[in-house]
């Protein structure tokens, strides 16, 4: 049984990467129930579009402003989401990557002991980098590349970690680190460069889907409301509760095997063309999530044909405006 921590009347939250992926859902959540929630965004990755449905609530409240700078807002509770997630954002200005996870995360927790609030860390599997233990549970430390091409992320994670954690040990803040792996659904940007959204689009388009490698390399894929309740549980959990938990969807699928998949969903004739695998890419990946299920009573809900149905009809929708279409058309990949 989920016991929840106490929570204020009028609650007030701050989401930071609000305007993203996965704030957005959370975002629409927190507002549907009645929550005070401010979302606080410089639209590197995110869109005003992921939130616009929002703007009229009279409980939500958007600030545009980055989050390697100091913040000064009254609030109960924080989610810390800004960071771009896609290897190629991430790896587009690499030091300001590690800049927001770092300062980012040294602002957001200076912001949450001053006002005594909770506050929650959108941390990653990419902790555990290219893991040499399967699957991945949260005593493992990981095999990170500490001078790589993706190192500016998850050094970046990971140090971030680091600061909740001695905040925790030296300021007795309530944290909560959450490890997030791979999360799909409406909302993810169509440039984004993650395999989901390149292969939706791809398969779509009747362009090529572009495979790293040879295809074998594995990720576990987990439906973006499934991750959002997990950390909605995860942020009600009592004090002593600090994770890391790993948030994620333990059915592991081989690349190409999405690809196919992908495919057969679209009703798309697309043909399968190869690309070189990035360096440092992560060969196998999946969460052990019985932590999340014992403390949580959480596992995700949504089969990956359902959830990729799901994401396939938005794409489908997105790609029926003449100025989208013709824009990802003429992208080469
Ligand atoms: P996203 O890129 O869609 O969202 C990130 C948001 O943060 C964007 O709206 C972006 O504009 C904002 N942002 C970036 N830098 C900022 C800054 N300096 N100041 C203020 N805002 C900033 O990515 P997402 O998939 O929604 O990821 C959200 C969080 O979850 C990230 O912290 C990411 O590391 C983490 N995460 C995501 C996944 C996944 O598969 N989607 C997996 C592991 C962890
Ligand atoms: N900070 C913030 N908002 C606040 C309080 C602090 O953005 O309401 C930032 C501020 O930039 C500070 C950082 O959080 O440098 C860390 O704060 P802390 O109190 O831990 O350390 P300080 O550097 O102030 O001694
Ligand atoms: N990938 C791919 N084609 C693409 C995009 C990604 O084959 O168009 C592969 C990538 O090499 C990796 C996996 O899909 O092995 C997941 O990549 P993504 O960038 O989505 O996430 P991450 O590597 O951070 O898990």
């Amino acid at each position: 049984m989920l016991r929840t921590a106490s929570r204020p009347i009028n609650e007030s939250i701050l989401i930071t990467g609000g305007a993203g992926f996965i704030g957005s859902h959370l975002c629409d959540r927190l507002v549907a129930e009645g929550l005070e929630v401010v979302c606080v965004d410089n639209f590197f990755t995110g869109t005003r579009r992921n939130i616009e449905h929002l703007l009229d609530s009279r409980n939500f409240e958007l600030i545009r402003h980055d989050v390697t700078l100091p913040l000064y807002v009254e609030v109960d509770s924080i989610y810390n989401l800004a960071c771009p997630a896609s290897p190629i954002h991430y790896q587009h200005d690499p030091v300001q990557t590690t800049k927001t996870s770092v300062h980012g995360a040294i602002n957001m927790l200076g912001l949450a002991k001053r006002l005594k609030a909770r506050i929650l860390q959108a941390s990653t599997s990419e902790v555990y980098g290219d893991p040499t233990e399967h699957p991945q549970t949260e005593a493992y430390w990981g095999n990170v590349n500490p001078i790589g091409v993706r190192s500016c992320y998850d050094e970046g994670k990971r140090c971030a970690e680091t600061l909740f954690f001695d905040y925790w040990r030296q300021h007795r803040l309530q944290i909560k680190v959450a490890r997030i792996f791979n999360t799909y659904g409406p909302r993810m940007h169509p440039h984004d460069g993650r395999v989901v959204s390149n292969f939706i689009v791809q398969a779509l388009l009747g362009k090529d889907i572009t495979i790293y490698g040879d295809g074998s390399q594995t990720r576990s894929f987990c439906y973006v409301d499934d991750l959002v309740e997990g950390l909605i549980r995860l942020a009600a959990t009592p004090d002593e509760v600090t994770g890391p938990i790993n948030l994620g969807n333990p059915e592991e699928i081989p690349i190409l095997k999405l690809a196919t998949t992908i495919v057969e969903l679209c009703n798309s004739r697309s043909a399968i063309a190869r690309r070189e695998r990035p360096s440092d890419d992560p060969y196998r990946r999946r969460p052990d999530v019985s932590r999340a299920e014992a403390i949580l009573s959480w596992k995700p809900t949504t089969g990956l044909a359902d959830g990729l149905t799901k994401t396939i009809a938005y794409f489908d929708g997105l790609l029926s405006d003449d100025t989208v279409r013709r824009t990802l058309q003429g992208n080469r990949d």
